[in-house]
């Protein structure tokens, strides 16, 4: 609500003193907005503002410039009617626009509060916007999820190509770890596992096999001669004659030294013993070459066929104790434990 306390003004008036009373705190707009309204009526104001604590209800004070004016503007005796009629529009219009500040005021109060009660002011509209921005967000977060996911594809990619290289390589060196890098024929290692498996396979198929340990005669003799060097391409040559006497599902390995083991799969002793003569005779005939000269050594084998009471050792120990019995006999010759 506006008060307006309008003195008595007549012609010779001094200054002229409007006191306008306003019972909220928001008057400084409306203030100017008064002002403004009476500059366009023709007159000219000056604002006298009074600071007044914010509890307090607002005032304002106007002043007539014109005062010493010698041309009064308003006719005597017209200028408190004058003033009354021109304040009264003015206030007119104010009182509208505080009305609706006040409405706006109460409003935005009320969202406040809703605010703070944590409900939903959104409008329809506000919704709509609300749901726009929410689907940009979700768009956004799921080409951030697609990218991610993109990315985390082609890291297991590369993870499952790292891990079949890995596999690969660990292939490789398992291989490798069963290889005797000198001759290139199976070793030690490579022979106590392949020993276990044969002598399960005959307990559940009774197909005979024979195995026959095979030793070069004299090598230290030949490698105090020739050097340590052509001793090794010795052993290389050796390995090379016996596969190439042997069938590919044989099996030689070299059991340590100038030792080596053959498994014959799927013979008898009259064929096993045929092979292991096949073997003596052309390790004879082979030779490496030093200078022009051939270089050859003899071996002496003992073999022994598989036997129902036999396990890893005992089958070994039979033709390891044959192939000593070859030596003692004159070495390059075969002697079987039938
Ligand atoms: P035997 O006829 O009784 O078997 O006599 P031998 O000299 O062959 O037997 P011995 O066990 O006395 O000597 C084996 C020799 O084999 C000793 C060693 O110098 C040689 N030798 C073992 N491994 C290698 C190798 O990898 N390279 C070379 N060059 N020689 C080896
Ligand atoms: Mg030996
Ligand atoms: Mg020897």
């Amino acid at each position: 609500m506006l008060t307006l306390f309008l003195p008595k003004v007549t012609h010779h008036s001094p200054p002229l003193f409007f006191t306008v009373k306003h019972d909220t705190n928001r008057l400084n707009w409306d203030k100017l907005r008064f002002c403004k309204l009476l500059i366009l009526k023709g007159f000219s104001f000056s604002l006298m503002g009074v600071r007044l604590p914010p509890s307090a209800p607002n005032y304002f004070f106007l002043m007539n410039d014109k005062r010493s004016s010698e041309k009064p503007i308003v006719p005597p005796g017209e200028f408190s009617e004058y003033i009354r009629n021109l304040l009264t529009s003015c206030l007119r219009g104010l009182t509208k626009s505080i009305s609706t500040d006040v409405v706006l005021s109460k409003k935005l109060a009320d969202l406040e509060s809703e605010v703070l009660k944590g409900e939903s002011i959104s409008s329809p509209i506000d919704l709509g916007k609300e749901i726009v921005k929410l689907n940009n967000i979700f768009i956004e977060e799921i080409k951030k999820i697609r990218e991610g996911s993109r990315a985390l594809k082609d890291e297991l990619e590369d993870q499952r190509r790292t891990s079949i290289t890995l596999a690969e390589k660990l292939e490789q060196s398992q291989a490798q770890a069963l290889v005797d890098p000198l001759t290139k024929v199976l070793n030690r290692a490579a022979y106590n596992m392949r020993i276990g498996q044969m002598i399960q396979e005959f307990k559940r198929y009774q197909e005979e096999w024979a195995l026959l340990t095979l030793d070069i005669d004299h090598f230290k003799k030949f490698n105090d001669e020739y050097g340590h060097q052509l001793g090794d391409n010795v052993l290389k040559s050796v390995a090379g004659t016996v596969k190439n006497c042997i069938r590919v599902s044989d099996r030689i390995f070299r059991y340590g030294g100038e030792e080596f083991v053959v498994l014959l799969s799927r013979v008898n002793s009259q064929i096993a013993t045929h092979l292991a003569e096949k073997i003596c005779q052309e390790v004879e005939k082979s030779f490496v070459l030093h200078g022009d000269k051939k270089l050859k050594v003899t071996v002496s084998i003992g073999g022994a066929i598989i036997t129902s009471g036999d396990n890893e050792l005992s089958i070994f120990e039979r033709a390891d104790k044959a192939m000593y019995g070859a030596k003692n006999n004159g070495r390059n010759q075969v002697l079987m434990d039938l």
